[in-house]
């Protein structure tokens, strides 16, 4: 259908990844060059046109998507200007789904839930899963936060195990820092510490007299 436009994207930008495959991840999509180019896309209700897509990471903004149609208007190739969608906090990937559409998949800290150790395990295999699938697709900043995620979980995960009296009715936890109802902390003082401190200064006050 857009043969010709093909062709001239393929001697322009000869990095552009025309077509991929459905349920792929998409690699090294960052700029209009090494864009994904899908060379059949609708453009108005009946004339066809060809889209590309990439990822554009800001710092401390995020990544976002950016799309750009093709003027199948217009003879030759001219590119429409660009579309840029949201910014994401997070790890993010391109990849296509199954009628090969491309998508972007994220992980921020709204996958995370860190409330108990189960819910702080759970979210650390979904942070080694996504890291598993995706990141042959990861830029330095998706790296960088899952490691700063991994961290996050294994402060949460310690801090819940840590034994410690329940927290009193109505207030929030100084060790595990949920609220009362969702503390992991123990009715009893846990055996060690205080215990512990308190015969060794039994014993000092003993030695004084
Ligand atoms: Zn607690």
């Amino acid at each position: 259908m857009n043969e010709h436009i093909i062709a001239v994207i393929k001697q322009n930008t000869p990095q552009a990844q025309i077509d991929p495959l459905p349920n792929t991840l998409i690699i090294g999509a960052r700029s209009p060059e090494t864009a994904v180019v899908v060379s059949d896309y609708p453009y108005g209700r009946r004339l066809r046109c060809v889209m590309r897509y990439w990822l554009e990471t800001k710092k401390s903004h995020g990544t976002r998507l950016v799309s750009q149609t093709n003027n199948p208007k217009r003879p030759g190739l001219v590119w429409n200007k660009p579309h840029a969608g949201t910014y994401t906090q997070g790890a993010v990937v391109l990849h296509t789904d199954q009628n090969a559409h491309v998508k972007e998949r994220a992980f921020t800290d709204f996958n995370l839930s860190t409330s108990t150790v189960e819910r702080a395990n759970h979210s650390f295999q979904q942070v080694e899963n996504f890291e598993r699938e995706n990141a042959p697709a990861f830029t330095e900043t998706d790296h960088e936060f899952i490691r700063r995620t991994k961290n996050i979980i294994t402060t949460c995960m310690t801090r819940l195990q840590t034994p410690h009296q329940k927290t009193e009715l109505n207030t929030t936890c100084p060790v595990c820092k949920n609220y009362y109802t969702t503390c992991t902390g123990t009715e009893e003082p846990p055996p060690d510490t205080p215990t512990q401190w308190q015969t060794q200064l039994a014993k000092s006050n003993a030695l004084l007299f």
